[in-house]
């Protein structure tokens, strides 16, 4: 696991301040890579992983996953339920019933892996191997002193935080305020086998199914493991601004009434899928198992600089927030992890700010740029509306494009190079060796979704 001769690294020390799973990915990978490594956290281990909400769903693909392996951590692909695949459905703002689509991840799977849990498991075991974890809420102030005491400082302390630090890039950022309010609960009494959500898939359970409403939002589900209940099920569903889904989100005060929201949410719009929701339960043991708000995609600067002159790298969502419509932010944080550990390691001179400066510029081309454009596609951003249109279409007659539409999920890259209607075509050409003409030809309206017939006790017998 350790990549490097301690010996000839000993003298090398990093802090990172922020113990979120980022943090903590980086904290563990610095310090296998024979680095003198301090944690710091504004909270000790057991509030961390009782005390607060998941950051947020953090499900995650293939290329993640291979980035927690190259630091030789646990991808929980053999713990976790496994996702292998997405169902989509679109209905426009009469409530037509347009699109649907299943597309299977094509040689990757999902997990959804509650982020207190990985982050509390790799610090017991970043304590375990002789890191230094100190319980403290660092300032701008202390973090000059810290940063004085080390070769390398990370800032991983999430969307708040520390993170004014570092300057908010204008030409990457493009909204001035969130796009969506959210509401997610995690929940149990629902199994992952193919007779649950069977009328949306044949892997039923195994895939995860999104629902897109033109003018309200989306509601999804998705296999998860929560850090007690284990194997579960998560809910996470966006709001437009003003709409009707806007004002029943905002009234979730507990898990309970998060729960009750969503099923009534499910009652009154989305019936196809209401007998698996209402055979879903609150996790009774876990008053954090909700969460709402809203992100404003942010896309900061990855130097900073401390009162003293110290520069200081940001990390995970101190770097880059995202909508979490695409799955974006917690994958983008563990591959700038994993690319930070891996380019200290073999770096002889100063961390100084142009090698802070040129690891960020690699990361932004190598994952975050593509992964906050993915991310404007599915948030149906205008200026990706028709081609967004055209993609949606030739999914839902191309099972090929259905596959290749959901793994920009996994592997955002594809999309960068799209910026027109042609180039759209040119990509559903070049994955289905169909004209778009003749893909987006054979499209018809749904007309009507399948409907559930699941049975609870029939499944389980
Ligand atoms: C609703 C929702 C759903 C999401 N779904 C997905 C998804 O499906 N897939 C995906 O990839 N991403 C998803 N994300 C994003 C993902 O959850 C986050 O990107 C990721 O968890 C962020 O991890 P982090 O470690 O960077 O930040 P955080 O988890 O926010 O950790 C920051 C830590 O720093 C600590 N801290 C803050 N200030 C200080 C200080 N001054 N001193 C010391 N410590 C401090 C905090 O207490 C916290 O422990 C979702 C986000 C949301 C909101």
């Amino acid at each position: 696991m350790t990549s490097q001769n301690p010996a000839s690294r000993s003298t090398r020390s990093a802090a990172i301040v922020g113990a979120g799973q980022t943090g903590v990915t980086a904290a563990l990978g610095l310090l296998d890579a024979g680095f003198e490594v301090t944690l710091y956290s504004d909270r000790d281990q057991p509030a961390l992983r009782n005390d607060v909400p998941a950051t947020g769903t953090a499900l995650e693909f293939g290329v993640a996953q291979q980035a927690e392996l190259a630091l030789g951590l646990d991808t929980y692909t053999a713990r976790a339920p496994r996702h292998t695949g997405l169902s989509v459905r679109i209905a426009d703002p009469e409530r037509n019933e347009l699109i649907a689509f299943d597309g299977d991840f094509d040689g990757y799977v999902g997990v959804a892996v509650d982020t207190r849990l990985k982050a509390d498991e790799r610090l017991t075991a970043f304590r375990e191997r002789g890191g230094r974890f100190v319980v403290e809420q660092v300032t701008p102030e202390t973090l000059d002193g810290i940063a004085a005491a080390h070769d390398l400082t990370l800032v991983a302390t999430g969307r708040g935080g520390l993170s004014d630090l570092f300057a908010v890039g204008t030409t990457r950022t493009v909204y001035d305020a969130p796009q969506r309010s959210l509401l997610t609960v995690t929940v149990t009494g629902l199994d992952h086998d193919p007779g649950v959500f069977a009328h949306r898939s044949p892997a039923g359970g195994g895939h995860s199914g999104f629902s897109i409403f033109a003018d309200q939002g989306e509601g999804w589900w998705g296999p998860y493991l929560h850090k007690d209940a284990g194997p579960s099920w998560a809910f996470l569903g966006w709001a437009r601004p003003g709409s009707d889904w806007e004002k029943r989100f905002g009234a979730a005060d507990s898990a309970a009434s998060a729960h009750r929201i969503v099923t009534e949410l499910y009652r009154d719009y989305i019936d196809w899928d209401l007998p698996e929701v209402l055979a879903t339960r609150v996790i009774e043991d876990d008053p954090h198992s909700w969460l709402k708000g809203a992100v404003r995609p942010v896309v900061r600067e990855g130097v900073g600089r401390t009162a003293g002159g110290h520069p200081v790298a940001s990390l995970g969502d101190t770097s880059v927030a995202y909508d979490p419509i695409a799955g974006q932010g917690a994958q983008s944080g563990l591959i700038q992890a994993q690319r930070l550990v891996a380019a200290a390691a073999v770096h002889d001179g100063a961390f100084d700010e142009n090698w802070i400066a040129a690891r960020y510029a690699e990361f932004l081309a190598a994952r975050s740029d593509a992964a906050a454009k993915v991310t404007r596609l599915f948030l149906s951003d205008p200026e990706f509306a028709d081609i967004g249109g055209q993609f949606f279409a030739a999914a839902a007659v191309e099972p090929r494009f259905a596959s290749a539409l959901v793994g920009l999920l996994h592997h955002p890259q594809p999309f960068l190079g799209v910026d027109s209607v042609e180039a759209a075509g040119a990509y559903i050409e070049k994955v289905t060796g169909v004209s778009a003409a003749d893909v987006l030809g054979r499209f018809q309206p749904a007309g009507r979704f399948e409907r559930s017939a699941f049975a609870p006790a029939l499944t389980r017998a």
